[in-house]
């Protein structure tokens, strides 16, 4: 099935700067590959400082009016946005598989979940509501309002192109707030599409700005915005040591920042879960975007009891995945988004096994169908001193360690730096209350695998980041507090 789009002119292959597209400045460019076979199909602007700086004049220049708006003027804007998203789900999905390399059903998915982003916040713009306070002292009125906090800096990864750029800007939108943003070198031009389905929307000139830029220069792209004092906040979805940089360098102007970093998900298998439940949790959490998520299991902790039963049916599931390229109907793993990816993966692999562990399933690059495939992956015998358990793999690897005591087994998930997603199975209810407030992770999941949605609070702790995106607290992330008191009345 080729990934060709039904409108062609969806793939954009510029900057948007106060709604006009242009070319990087001096003219550079760079070249969009498709993962599954490693070529290029188009280019973007390989952007430098003078482009960011424009960013900047444009949103700057537009924030006045766009603030001024009420939240429902400003809902019919992310409405219209929302419509269109939908209107051109499976072209942009096409995109997102072309790009990235997930599934097709998985990039169609991506689009909507994106899109009920946009949805949330044009319902939630309305409903930024302040507090009347009750006055310490007779004769004055007090209150609470919040408000914009201004030009936001949106900085995004590259393994949901849709969804991040989605649960940034569109709560920024609704906050009253102007954006640039500079999505991931290897997925520009998704969210170059949803940027001209906002220009189609109407948003007014200035108000969204969208620059792109490789690797080499993304820094060049961010230390402007990093700089620049009227941009008033970043908002950083990527790896923690990027957002420990992005966090020190904005303290020089002191901006607010929203930190979505990596994570080392436990996912725990007690002696008295629903085995089966188990294994379909772990499946949905792990293999989603071929192991490429933040909140994706990481290290896998079974209980003694159950370990040989559960890697066997783990193991029969895992066997029959189908790997290929986004555009074959029947894949359910696609390619890794590159090949250092693929590197790291497979040195995982093989530290893990020359420490000790040992291959039940796959474990080897899947050389015959490209240079980007890995072969869904079970590990046994995993300890704590391995990579696969200290960083993220960030590829279809499942690290499997047994334990025998619930104490034990909340050390061992706590035993990280990171705290963004948590998993465990029980039929216990007084264990899963326990255990759910001992576990330290922004993110717990209790008998479930599938965690991310709209209404909820998604980020995380520890150096996960802080910070919230989706539900009522995500527009507060873009608004600040004003307290205004009014005396003299008597
Ligand atoms: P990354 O390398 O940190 O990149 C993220 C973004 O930062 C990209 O746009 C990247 O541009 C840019 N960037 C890189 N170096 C920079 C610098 N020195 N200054 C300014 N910007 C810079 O992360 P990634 O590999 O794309 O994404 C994977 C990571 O994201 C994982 O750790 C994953 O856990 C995390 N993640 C977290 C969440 C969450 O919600 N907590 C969600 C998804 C992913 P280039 O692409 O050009 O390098």
């Amino acid at each position: 099935m080729p990934l060709t789009l039904t409108r062609p002119d969806l793939q954009r292959q510029h900057n948007f700067i106060a709604n006009a597209w242009h070319d990087a400045t001096d003219g550079r460019l760079l070249p969009v590959s498709d993962p599954a076979t490693d070529t290029v199909f188009a280019h973007v602007p390989d952007s430098a400082a003078a482009d960011a700086r424009a960013a900047v004049d444009a949103a700057h220049a537009a924030f006045p009016a766009w603030r001024a708006l009420t939240g429902r003027e400003r809902a019919q804007y992310l409405k219209r946005w929302h419509a269109l998203i939908l209107a051109y789900q499976d072209d942009l999905g096409r995109l997102i598989s072309r790009e990235q390399g997930k599934p097709l059903a998985e990039g169609r998915g991506e689009v909507l979940y994106a899109a009920s982003y946009v949805e949330w916040f044009a319902e939630e713009a309305a409903r930024s509501h302040g507090e009347v306070i009750p006055e310490p002292v007779r004769g004055r009125k007090m209150l609470m309002v919040k408000e914009p906090v201004g030009v936001v800096a949106a900085i995004t990864p590259w393994n949901f192109p849709a969804a991040m750029i989605a649960r940034k800007i569109a709560p920024a939108l609704a906050a009253g707030c102007t954006v640039v943003a500079k999505p991931a070198e290897d997925t520009p031009l998704t969210s170059l599409a949803l940027v001209r389905l906002a220009e189609e929307a109407g948003l007014p000139a200035g108000v969204l700005n969208m620059v792109t830029a490789s690797r080499e220069r993304a820094a060049e792209v961010v230390d402007v915005w990093l700089a620049d004092s009227r941009v008033r906040k970043i908002t950083f979805t990527g790896s923690t040591p990027v957002g420990k940089h992005l966090v020190r360098e904005s303290a020089a102007t002191l901006k607010r920042v929203s930190m979505e970093l990596g994570g080392n998900a436990p996912f725990i298998v007690f002696e008295d879960a629903d085995l089966d439940a188990a294994v379909a949790g772990l499946m949905a959490a792990k293999f989603r975007n071929g192991g490429q998520t933040c909140v994706c299991p990481n290290r896998v902790f079974v209980h003694d009891a159950v370990h040989y039963d559960f890697v066997a049916r783990l193991s029969a599931r895992v066997a029959a995945l189908k790997v290929g390229p986004a555009s074959a109907p029947d894949s359910q793993i696609g390619p890794m988004i590159n090949a250092r990816a693929v590197d790291k993966i497979a040195a995982h692999v093989a530290d893990a096994v020359e420490r000790g562990a040992c291959v039940v399933t796959g474990g080897e690059r899947l050389a015959a169908l490209g240079a980007n495939y890995f072969a869904p992956t079970i590990l046994v015998g995993v300890d704590a001193g391995m990579r696969c358990t200290q960083e993220e793999t960030f590829g279809p690897v499942v690290p499997v360690t047994r334990f025998e005591h619930e104490d034990e087994v909340v050390a061992a998930a706590n035993d990280t730096p990171f705290g963004l997603a948590a998993y465990f199975y029980t039929r216990d209810m007084a264990r899963a209350w326990r255990v759910a407030d001992r576990l330290e992770s922004g993110i717990v999941g209790i008998n479930e695998g599938a965690l991310a949605a709209e209404v909820a609070p998604f980020g995380g702790i520890k150096e996960s980041g802080y910070g919230r995106e989706g539900s009522r607290h995500g527009l507060d992330d873009y608004t600040q507090m004003k307290y205004l008191c009014q005396g003299g009345l008597g």
